[in-house]
């Protein structure tokens, strides 16, 4: 058969199927993610990556919230740790919020929101670039191209054209898939490259700074309810490492944040947290290190009733519109599906 036929077979079924599942999805408990990265105040302006802000200003994220807070009962990472360990039971609709990387918002814009709701959150830091005030390739990389006085930027042997914002915004998208697919080793020889090739110098460590949390920002946070996990050392896809190096990364990460913090880290999320990004070995590195909980992002909710294994927990991000956030909230069986 053809696969447009039996797409649009299948899609006639689910269709058919619609008002049985968005029963099911009504009553059958729920265990949601919801990740960040980044906010932005009014108007999105950065020198970095664009990306990880997914469209999420303070008032959306506040909006988001206090619709989330109205229908889901908001968990800490401790009482998450008690449903998964059977010292209690997640509530009909659990949801869990997490912040990833480190980014300076989520202490300006995001925690005041949090605290205005008195809800809690788990942020994710990896190490090296709060230890190091740098960001990461992807962030260096939007800020060489949109720094630029170059006509063209060669990727893959093409030249791409750079005269425009929307030719340079397609460029940046282009130049992180190539990132995201090389060994971890490649990306630091190929953003010097692309920083010469491009006659942008990358910028100083207090301009890096600047966009990332300092460790009094993150104790503060810690003092007054949230909750912070680890997210490897140099986030490094852990899947292009091998078994020690993957090791090196799990443990480095959790010893630095709890001597520098001086709180136990009990979680953990993998860098990307795509479907290929981690295995069953790093799985047990994971546990073997001593964490209770690990996150994934290939998005997908998590089911109590079915089982939720502790070191692959699904982790989504919906963003906009809010019409479509409302809905994938209020049936999440029908609406947020794992994309492997
Ligand atoms: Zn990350």
């Amino acid at each position: 058969m053809e696969p447009s036929i039996r797409k649009r077979i299948r899609d006639g079924l689910a269709w058919r199927m619609r008002p049985v599942t968005r029963y099911v999805s009504r009553y059958r408990p729920v265990f949601i993610v919801q990740n960040y990265h980044r906010l932005f105040r009014d108007t999105l302006t950065t020198d970095f990556d664009e990306g990880v802000f997914g469209g999420i200003s303070e008032e959306y994220f506040r909006r988001q919230l206090a619709h989330l807070a109205r229908d889901y009962d908001v968990l800490s990472e401790g009482e998450v740790i008690d449903c998964l360990g059977g010292k209690g039971r997640f509530p009909r609709k659990a949801l869990l919020l997490t912040f990833d990387d480190g980014y300076k918002d989520n202490y300006t814009l995001a925690y005041p929101v949090l605290q205005g709701l008195r809800l809690p959150a788990l942020f994710f830091i990896p190490t090296l670039p709060w230890s190091t005030r740098q960001l990461g390739w992807w962030d260096l990389i939007a800020w060489c191209v949109k720094k630029t006085d170059r006509p063209t930027v060669t990727i893959d042997g093409e030249a791409r054209p750079l005269g425009t914002t929307a030719e340079k915004a397609a460029a940046i998208t282009r130049l992180l898939q190539k990132f995201y697919r090389l060994p971890d080793a490649e990306t630091r020889d190929l953003l010097e490259t692309l920083s010469r090739d491009l006659d942008v110098a990358l910028p100083d460590t207090d301009v890096q700074s600047r966009e990332l949390m300092t460790t009094a920002e993150i104790r503060e946070m810690l003092d007054h309810g949230m909750a912070v996990g680890a997210h490897t050392h140099s986030h490094k896809v852990l899947s292009t490492l091998d078994r020690q190096a993957q090791d090196r990364e799990i443990g480095t990460s959790k010893q630095l944040l709890e001597e520098g913090l001086g709180v136990a880290v009990r979680s953990f999320a993998y860098p990307v947290g795509t479907a290929h990004s981690f295995d069953d070995g790093t799985k047990k590195l994971v546990r073997d290190h001593g964490f209770s909980l690990a996150f994934s992002f290939y998005s997908g909710v998590n089911d109590p009733a079915g089982g939720i294994d502790p070191y692959d927990i699904r982790r989504t991000f919906r963003g906009h519109p809010y019409a479509g956030f409302l809905e994938s909230f209020r049936e999440p069986y029908t609406f947020i599906h794992p994309r492997q």
